[in-house]
Parts: structure tokens; sequence; C-alpha cells
């Protein structure tokens, strides 16, 4: 089980988290926003906002996946369950499900 120290501890860094990647949207959406066909910028620069939007969208995406993730996590916290591995039942580490909130097994685990 996790001690309620460690508890409010990850709660901490994934509020952190969550508003640094709630930041990381809000700069990928002003890039996405679509591409003027008539801007001043000439054709070879456009295609490489084409280009540059294609991959900002996909960070979007990745960004609001992982900002959902933390949510979830923030709900979950105070579930017994959380932060065990769905596998073993041990605890998961801290370290751990800080990066990667969504982790539902330990690192062993996961690598099986
Ligand atoms: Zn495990």
């Amino acid at each position: 089980m996790m001690t309620n120290e460690e508890k409010s501890q990850l709660k901490e860094k994934l509020e952190q988290e969550k508003a640094k990647v709630e930041k990381r949207i809000t700069s990928l959406k002003d890039l996405t926003k679509s591409v003027e066909p008539d801007n001043a910028i000439g054709r070879v620069s456009r295609m490489d906002a084409i280009n540059n939007k294609s991959v900002n969208d996909a960070a979007l995406r990745t960004a609001q996946n992982k900002l959902q993730s933390i949510e979830n996590a923030l709900q979950d916290i105070d579930d017994e369950e959380f932060g065990h591995c769905k596998r073993c039942g041990k605890p998961i580490q801290m370290g751990r499900l800080v990066i990667m909130p969504e982790s539902t097994k330990c690192v062993k685990c996961a690598q099986l």
C-alpha cells in the first residue's frame, strides 16, 4: 500500500505534470491552426507548414492522451488498487507512475 505521504507526493507531481501538458496542448493547438491557403508565405514554406502541421497534430494527440491518463490517475489515486501491478499485485515504482501515470503494471511485468 502506498503511504499517504507517497500519495500526496505523487499527487503533487501529477498536478505539476498536468500543468505542463496543458501548457503544451495550448501551444500545440496554436501551431495546428489551419494553414491559410493565401498566406504571403510562398509555396515551399506552405508545404513546410503543412508538414509541420501533421507533426504537431500527432504531438497534440499524444499530449491529449497523456493529459487524460494524468486525470484518470488523479481520480483513481485514492483507490486501494491504485499504484499496484495488475499482474503481480506488487506496488508500481513511484518514479514510473510519475512518468507514466497510465501504468497498470510494474516494470518487470510490463517487460514480459
Ligand atoms: Zn508486476
